[in-house]
């Protein structure tokens, strides 16, 4: 199936705003005509639109390309990077850690424009990190988000700890504190329980806190999915 991208996805925007009350009212024309104007990277016809498993399997499969040392590099090329300056359609959003051995692209091997990728310290679901995922999926039509913890996560590891950290730190601390609330504490392996809840709840709250991405999931038009990556095999696994 064929879409427009830029087309569905803005009517797709508006639709939603309506939804969660942020329509027109009186005089707010100008106010669609606003949004419309600031969106401009979703103006032309997505060659290449893929469906939420399809796009995990594209994921998954340069994964496989990066564990096994073969990676292709797609979409790197001068022409690539002119091609999609007009426009954007990343067929995965991750929500990840901002850790520097984790970076999106290169463990998934992906190029320009691939995916919408979101990286915040512990993978931590908050609102701004909500509000970039509402616009990949409601404005881009992004239909894959995946979650992605990792091994080794030292937002986790501070958070298992819970000392008071100094400056802003506690901040992500304490948006994974709920995470470890359920966990067996006589666990041999608590860390990693740790960071496999901690996915898990990042991506609840993603949809307990975000009506956009509720209402995407409840039409079957996105699907979240959580995984987890191994930092010292390259190997990203998804887990329930
Ligand atoms: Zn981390």
């Amino acid at each position: 199936m064929s879409r427009i991208n830029g087309f569905i996805g803005r009517r797709h925007f508006l639709r939603l705003a309506g939804a969660s009350g942020l329509a027109v009212a009186a005089g707010g024309g100008s106010l669609i005509a606003a949004k419309e104007n600031v969106i401009a990277d979703a103006e032309s016809i997505n060659l290449n639109p893929v469906n939420p498993q399809q796009a995990l399997q594209l994921l998954l499969d340069g994964n496989q390309r990066f564990v096994n040392k073969k990676p292709i590099y797609p979409h790197q090329s001068q022409q690539w990077l002119q091609s999609i300056a007009k426009a954007q359609y990343p067929f995965a959003a991750i929500l990840g850690c901002a850790d520097s051995r984790v970076p999106a692209e290169i463990i998934f091997d992906q190029g320009l424009g691939d995916l919408f990728v979101v990286r915040v310290a512990g993978n931590v679901a908050s609102d701004m990190a909500i509000a970039s995922l509402e616009y990949a999926t409601s404005v881009l039509d992004t239909r894959l988000i995946v979650v992605l913890g990792h091994e080794k996560c030292g937002a986790v590891a501070a958070s298992v700890k819970n000392e008071a950290l100094p400056g802003k730190m506690n901040h992500f601390v304490e948006k994974i504190k709920p995470a470890l609330a359920k966990l067996d504490q006589t666990n041999n392996n608590f860390y990693h329980a740790a960071i496999i809840a901690n996915i898990q709840y990042q991506a609840e709250k993603l949809q307990q806190n975000s009506k956009i991405l509720k209402q995407l999931i409840n039409k079957s038009q996105i699907k979240i999915v959580k995984a987890i990556y191994d930092i010292d095999t390259g190997k990203v696994a998804t887990i329930s």
